[in-house]
């Protein structure tokens, strides 16, 4: 019911609720002027029958359909109603003459304020001023309606002009802030402070099509076809990038799979940033899902056919390693032969380990690797490694020191963990040049074991130390001086930290060295190592 009026004052061509407005006014001025004593003259009496007349008569015109001189004429003949009611001795007021002039203002503007001053003129000021005369009070009344009546038309008609100019310039921003939001193809999505969906893009409606194919309620958090990384896990309430940015988290590139059609699914990279008020409170927040679909397909059939042709490399390579092995245990063979021999034993090798690093590459599941753990004395594990580097650290002119527990057992993968140590030292010894020093510590504090490899070598820029970690990386200066590698080593060492719940962390200056620490927890029930003591330090 009250929208109902709402809108049918607030529609400027359905004139019922305006007349009808006029009406009572118009009763009330007659009522007025009988209760004050007024005896009604002809033209006043007139008008009061007039009035109701004219009111029903409003009622049965079907305004959405009239034509529009029907509502000038209706608005006209107010105005005339107005001048027979003050064909009266006395004057009568036309204060009235306000109603249809502002009503004339508010739906023809500046054309309405006109229509007002020439129908008030020759309806109520004209016939005024010839019954009643161009004298005393009747002069000043008549031709002072018709200016107020100009003025209040004029002042409505300015008013509306604004509003509607600056509803228009809101319009029109809108719009223009929508195209631009349909434009990216990124999905954007605004949720306001209680996680409602405010603005959601083009793009993004086909994504929520295919994450949410039965529907969404318009509220973050709720769960549908969208999957992890591994695109087999459904996400859970509390994972879900709309509901962890309505937690006021802020991240980037959280991964997503949404749709389960293997064919139509969609991989989104996801980031949120959070929006607040003056005060600091929440206030929304905005969120970006990105298509990354085409670049993990690509990285898939990248890393299968990787770890294919590891996988084919290898029985090849066993032989061949086999059978040098094999003919240089032979006595009799020439010291040429021997030599090359050798050359093809080390070569072999070589391509053995990066074979089997590329194998490990493709096994890394979301930066995680599988683990077998044992109770290690990973300080055997270090002193191993270091044996085994020392014939290519002397190779390299370089000095050690070592600073090594005689014994700390703790609870890791034995192959991995040395894997660790092995690729931290050869690099230590591949980027340090000729006369230079590395360090390898082993300690323990009370809940954790921290390996420390450092060097003096080539060093790490700021910029390359963020990359370092990263599969295939390389910094620059290590491919100019054509150090071997193939950026592969550090990412699986991270890989094999990661999975061991540690961290690993460099420091490092460029010139000048770098150091790499690596933090195992202790912190798994009974598996504390009880054996440590402090090592050491040992000079080469
Ligand atoms: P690779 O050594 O095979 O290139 P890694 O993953 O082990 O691959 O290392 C990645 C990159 O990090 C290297 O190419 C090199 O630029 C840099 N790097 C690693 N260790 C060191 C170090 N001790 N000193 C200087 N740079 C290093």
């Amino acid at each position: 019911m009250l929208e109902d009026l709402r809108r049918l004052w607030l529609e400027p061509r359905d004139p019922r609720l305006p007349q009808l407005g006029f009406s009572v006014l118009f009763l009330l001025d007659m009522g007025l002027r009988l209760v004050g004593g007024v005896e009604l003259s002809r033209g006043p009496l007139i008008g009061l029958v007039l009035v109701p007349v004219v009111w029903v008569a409003t009622l049965l015109v079907p305004w959405p359909r009239a034509p529009e001189w029907l509502r000038l004429a209706l608005v006209v003949a107010d105005i005339g109603l107005i001048g027979l009611s003050r064909l009266d001795p006395s004057g009568g007021s036309a204060l009235l003459i306000v109603v249809p002039a502002m009503w004339l203002g508010f739906v023809y503007g500046l054309r309405g304020a006109a229509i007002t001053g020439v129908a008030t003129a020759l309806l109520v000021t004209g016939p005024g001023l010839v019954y009643i005369g161009a004298s005393g009070m009747n002069l000043s009344r008549s031709v002072l309606t018709a200016v107020l009546a100009v003025v209040a038309s004029l002042v409505v008609a300015t008013i509306v002009a604004r509003v509607r100019g600056g509803q228009e310039m809101i319009v029109l921003q809108r719009r223009v802030g929508e195209a631009i939001l349909d434009t990216v193809d990124v999905g954007l999505v605004l949720l306001d402070s209680q996680g409602r969906y405010t603005t959601v893009n083009r793009r993004h409606h086909d994504f929520m099509r295919l994450a949410f194919p039965h529907g969404h309620h318009g509220v973050a958090g709720q769960l549908g076809e969208v999957y992890h990384e591994d695109g087999e896990t459904l996400v859970q309430h509390e994972d879900m990038p709309t509901y962890r940015a309505t937690q006021g988290e802020e991240f980037d590139d959280q991964l997503v799979w949404v749709g389960s059609d293997p064919l139509t699914r969609r991989a989104l990279s996801v980031s949120s940033k959070v929006v607040r008020d003056e005060q600091g409170r929440f206030a929304g927040a905005a969120l970006a899902y990105k298509d990354v679909t085409d670049f993990m397909r690509a990285l898939e059939v990248k890393e299968e056919f990787v770890a294919s042709v590891s996988h084919e490399l290898r029985t090849p390579l066993t032989s061949i390693h086999g059978f040098t092995s094999l003919v240089l245990e032979r006595p009799d063979l020439p010291d040429e032969v021997r030599h090359q021999l050798g050359v093809v034993a080390r070569n072999v090798d070589r391509l053995d380990r990066l074979v089997s690093d590329l194998l490990q590459t493709a096994q890394v599941e979301r930066g995680l690797i599988h683990l077998e753990r044992e109770r290690t004395d990973i300080a055997a594990l270090v002193r191993q490694s270091i044996e085994e580097a020392r014939p290519a650290i002397a190779g390299a002119k370089l000095t050690l020191a070592t600073r090594v527990p005689p014994q700390l057992v703790v609870n890791v993968d034995p192959q991995r963990f040395s894997q660790v140590v092995d690729n931290l030292v050869s690099n230590a010894v591949k980027y340090t040049p000729a006369g230079g020093r590395i360090e390898v510590d082993l300690s323990v504090t009370h809940d954790r074991v921290e390996l420390v490899v450092l060097d003096t070598g080539i060093g790490i820029s700021m910029r390359d130390r963020t990359h370092v970690f990263s599969r295939f990386f390389r910094a620059p200066h290590a491919a100019r001086q054509s150090i071997q590698g193939i950026g592969l080593g550090l990412s699986i060492t991270k890989a094999i930290v990661d999975s061991h719940g540690g961290r690993i962390e460099v420091e490092s200056e460029e010139g000048r060295g770098s150091t790499f620490r690596v933090r195992l927890p202790l912190d798994v029930p009974g598996e504390r190592s009880t054996d440590a003591a402090p090592g050491q330090p040992a000079a080469v």
